[in-house]
């Protein structure tokens, strides 16, 4: 059995239901049926505010950034930057120079698995991540295991009808001084699953390893503190926490950017250049070649404003509350099989489950006539899927806006989808 998180449930918030006022999205039918949007695993509905900051960006302030002496371009400077500094305070940063923007939790992953990798790992080096991980926190490390001759191990996961949790028993052998790198998810977007990051980070800091969390699941839900985790690299989407596509962020602790070296060049990042070569600025500009995605840098730092006008521990405690709901009225519908910790346990707001005889797109498909928005599929963990016998599976991933009515118009869905297919 794994230790249970350290993380404490305050009770559930039921005036989160007024927060739907904010999202203009969420008032539409679907197939006429009132929406129900539980894909927010894939992406989360933004807020009025984000959708405002982002308007005002370009109706009044729209420049380039760092290069302009006039005052749109300083406006927009002021305002990127400090947006830095407001995702530095929310994930308790030390200096907003840690906060590196890119496109997503992929391309922060692939930072650093091309520049630390490649400049930190030998023949013979282990890079250490678990068997729940997200193709994006996968591949990158495959592709730099053999670029540098080096090995990747797996921390496994439990029966995941059972329990769904890593085998931390199995660290004692495979946490060694050989791993260099170790890299897992925070939140388990297939599982549901909640890791100890702090514990996790705790044990590779004891046999000098570097280490990456992968917090696109966990980043809107629950608070996130990266020096109390003592985490050395943090990477995170905008999009799964209220705000805009194409904007996510790299944390790294700042000793470790600055003696990274780029993995893109070019404009923005260089003190000099000759014909000959260049020389790099410190973090975060030596990361940030090129123009930046100023209005969606802008915006995620409104969302920040509105999740915490929220509270982490509130969203934390509803997707607790939504995800046991859901595991207690899906475990009632003929023939599913639910995955994941069981109930009781914590977990993430999400539920994946599987039917023997319906194939995951039919759910999607069928559901979808009754206004709900599911995901069906390998949710980009392919491995982790063959590893439960699964093709695919269906998931429901909640957020704050949601509510137990719209679980029961799952449940219902499903009776529906039951009956069609198997009778
Ligand atoms: N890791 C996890 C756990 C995820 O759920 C996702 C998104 N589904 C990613 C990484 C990749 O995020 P993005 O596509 O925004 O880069």
């Amino acid at each position: 059995m794994n230790p249970k998180p350290e993380t404490s449930y305050p009770k559930p918030r039921p005036a989160l239901g007024a927060t739907r006022a904010d999202f203009p999205i969420l008032h539409q039918q679907v197939n006429g049926k009132p929406l129900v949007y539980f894909d927010n695993g894939a992406t989360s509905q933004k807020p009025r505010s984000v959708i405002d900051a982002l308007v005002h960006y370009y109706e009044r302030d729209n420049s380039n950034v760092h290069r302009g002496l006039h005052a749109l371009s300083m406006r927009a400077t002021d305002a990127y930057e400090g947006a830095r500094t407001r995702i530095a305070k929310f994930i308790n940063a030390a200096d907003p120079a840690e906060i590196i923007f890119t496109r997503g939790t992929t391309e922060s992953i692939n930072l650093v698995a091309h520049s630390w990798a490649r400049a930190h790992l030998k023949p013979g080096d282990v890079i250490l991540t678990t068997e729940m991980e997200h193709h994006s926190n996968l591949v990158p490390w495959q592709q730099a295991a053999k670029a540098a001759g080096a090995t990747l191990r797996y921390i496994p996961v439990l029966g995941a009808d059972a329990e769904g949790g890593l085998n931390l028993a199995a660290l004692d052998t495979l946490l060694t001084p050989a791993v260099k790198l170790f890299a897992f998810t925070h939140i388990s977007n297939t599982l549901g699953t909640i890791n100890d990051a702090a514990l996790l980070c705790r044990r590779a800091r004891a046999v000098g390893a570097v280490t990456v969390i992968d917090a696109a699941q966990s980043i809107g839900h629950a608070p996130i503190d990266v020096q109390a985790l003592d985490c050395d690299f943090l990477a995170f989407s905008g999009h799964k926490m209220c705000g805009p596509t194409g904007i996510g962020v790299l944390y790294g602790r700042r000793a470790l950017l600055d003696k990274l070296a780029p993995d893109e060049t070019g404009g923005g990042m260089v003190v000099t250049v000759t014909y000959e070569g260049a020389t790099w600025k410190p973090a975060p500009e030596r990361h940030e070649a090129g123009t930046p995605n100023v209005a969606d840098a802008i915006a995620l730092g409104a969302a920040c404003d509105y999740i915490d006008s929220i509270g982490r521990d509130v969203i934390a405690a509803h997707d607790h509350h939504l995800g046991q709901v859901a595991m207690e009225k899906l475990s009632a519908v003929p023939g599913i099989r639910i995955i994941g910790p069981r109930a009781g346990q914590p977990r993430g707001g999400l539920v994946g489950f599987a039917f023997a005889d319906v194939h995951a797109h039919d759910v999607v498909t069928f559901a979808d006539e009754d206004g709900l928005a599911l995901r069906g599929g390998h949710h980009c963990n392919q491995p982790l899927m063959r590893k439960l016998g699964l093709t695919s599976t269906t998931r429901a991933s909640f957020y704050f806006y949601n509510t137990e009515q719209e679980i029961d118009v799952l449940v219902g869905s499903l009776h529906r989808i039951q009956k069609f297919f198997v009778g």
